[in-house]
């Protein structure tokens, strides 16, 4: 068995990666370390989970442990396409560079400009950006790409699906031409096998077959909604949702609750309050502050619920999550396989719930054919609707605000990622409908630069924390109000 020893890292890096617990390399990482070491471009397929991003942070900070950076000019530059997977791979490389001196900064939408100027103009040798934000940093003036001596593209499908390529390439050529590339997508479409055949440079390619399949230690069940007509069915999934949570009981310690549409998050969210659960939730619509607050409240266990769309969940990293709910059968059979993975991690035990009205059972056939299996079936009957038991419904130390705030209109780039959530679908149907075709490169330039997503906020480190800019939004009425009320109703 491979060790970490045996991969040619600094003994500053070995010593971090054993501060952090990590016995031996994942595949990728002893696939794609050695060749990042050794100056080789490395193509990576592989996806979220992995560990893919220790993959490609641990060579960075053996290689740029030594040398300086200049000032506006950084040395090595990490794209990832949300704020929140941006994040997440500064946590990263905090924690791997603990005994070198790096200096890093993260350049995401809802955060001022002006602290990440400060830093830039100090020199970093690490910049990890959302294409939107380092894009616009550049038109600014601000930046320079021409001493990047390693870039990283993490995530590339999901810079394809979210209409970036255009982006990625010209970033690529505002970079040098001898400059070492990692490139990780976790599906080599078309445009993304055109993109490195035209920026890697003979690249090694190093792949970690996708995961089709659950856990086997995730129990799943699949749980029938009956409602008369159409106009109630939403309502006849809420009452099965918090029927479901409270016959959990205490085997739930916290849960996060899937929803196809963002419009569906709000509305699960207002609703569980109203029942007195501990929740917050999780889209492209709102406040960046309100999701590093609730996001922080998830991981701390101040939440218990988290109620959250497939694009503000994906790639978060967050261990011990007893229960998931898809509160609809996701469309992607794939996105179920990811929805499910948050729990059950790591040998953990799990358990899945899917609600299932009578006309989403042919995506439900679609995914039981990518898992290769049935998923068992449950019969509950929801009575009265439930309040939620103490465990769901306590609120400890640090109180998240009662209210998501949506972003400002005023604000461009958060209004542009909820855009984007919602084309995010249309553009994968699209891709998903003509193969022929190239519809995401058609994607991107149809929704232009104009249109960046600029991700969700994870967890988000320290540094970044200090003086943030964010304008949480006015409580404005929405109808998901009155939906909730009329759950509130109906239970008085
Ligand atoms: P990633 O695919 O990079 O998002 O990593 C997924 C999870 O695996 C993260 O929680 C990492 O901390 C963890 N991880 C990364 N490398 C290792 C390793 N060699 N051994 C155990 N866990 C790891």
């Amino acid at each position: 068995m491979t060790k970490f020893t045996d991969l040619g890292l600094s003994p500053k890096v070995l010593k971090a990666v054993n501060d952090v617990g990590y016995e031996t390399p994942t595949p990728i990482q002893e696939a794609a370390i050695p060749h990042a070491l050794a100056g080789r471009d490395v193509l990576g397929i592989a996806q979220t989970g992995t560990g893919k991003t220790a993959g490609f942070t641990l060579p960075m900070i053996h290689k740029l442990a030594r040398g300086r950076a200049r000032a506006r000019m950084p040395r090595s530059l990490v794209l990832a396409p949300t704020r929140e997977l941006a994040a997440q791979v500064a946590e990263n490389f905090e924690l791997y560079s603990k005994y070198v001196k790096l200096d890093m900064a993260l350049l995401i939408g809802g955060v001022s400009f002006k602290d990440q100027d400060k830093l830039i103009d100090r020199g970093v040798d690490v910049l990890i950006a959302t294409p939107g934000r380092l894009l616009d940093h550049f038109e600014r003036g601000k930046l320079l790409l021409t001493g990047i001596e390693i870039m990283v593209v993490d995530e590339a499908d999901r810079m394809l699906d979210m209409g970036f390529i255009p982006d990625i390439e010209r970033i690529f050529k505002l970079t040098p031409f001898t400059r070492q590339t990692l490139f990780f997508s976790a599906t080599m479409a078309p445009e993304i096998t055109r993109i490195t055949q035209e920026f890697l440079s003979n690249p090694e390619r190093v792949e970690v077959s996708r995961q089709a399949t659950t856990s086997d230690t995730i129990e799943q069940k699949v749980v029938s909604v009956k409602a008369q007509n159409r106009k109630v069915e939403a309502k006849a999934k809420r009452d099965m949702l918090r029927k479901v949570i409270a016959d959990e009981g205490d085997a739930l310690t916290n849960a996060i609750i899937f929803c196809n549409r963002k419009v569906d998050v709000d509305i699960v969210l207002k609703s569980m309050k109203k029942y007195g659960a501990s929740v917050g939730a999780l889209h492209g619509d709102l406040d960046q502050r309100y999701r590093m607050e609730v996001l922080n409240g998830f991981k701390n266990n101040d939440i218990t619920l988290l109620v959250a769309s497939d694009v503000a969940a994906r790639g978060l990293d967050i261990p011990n999550v007893s229960h998931v709910f898809n509160y609809d059968v996701p469309i992607h059979s794939e996105d179920y396989v990811h929805r499910v993975g948050r729990t059950g991690r790591a040998g953990r035990s799990g358990k899945a719930f899917t609600l299932c009205l009578p006309h989403e059972e042919k995506y439900l056939d679609k995914i039981e054919e990518l898992i290769k299996g049935k998923i068992p079936r449950t019969e509950i009957t929801a009575s009265e609707p439930s309040k939620p038991t103490e465990t769901h419904s306590r609120s400890r130390s640090k109180a998240i605000k009662p209210d998501a705030p949506k972003v400002e209109a005023a604000k461009k780039e958060d209004v542009v990622e909820s855009k984007r959530e919602t084309q995010v679908a249309e553009v994968r149907k699209l891709a998903r409908n003509d193969k022929n075709q190239r519809p995401q490169k058609e994607g991107g330039r149809k929704q232009g630069n104009h249109n960046r997503v600029v991700g969700l906020g994870d967890h988000v480190p320290a540094f970044m924390l200090r003086d943030i800019r964010t304008t949480a939004a006015p409580k404005t009425e929405e109808p998901v109000a009155e939906e909730a009320k009329s759950d509130d109703e109906n239970a008085a």
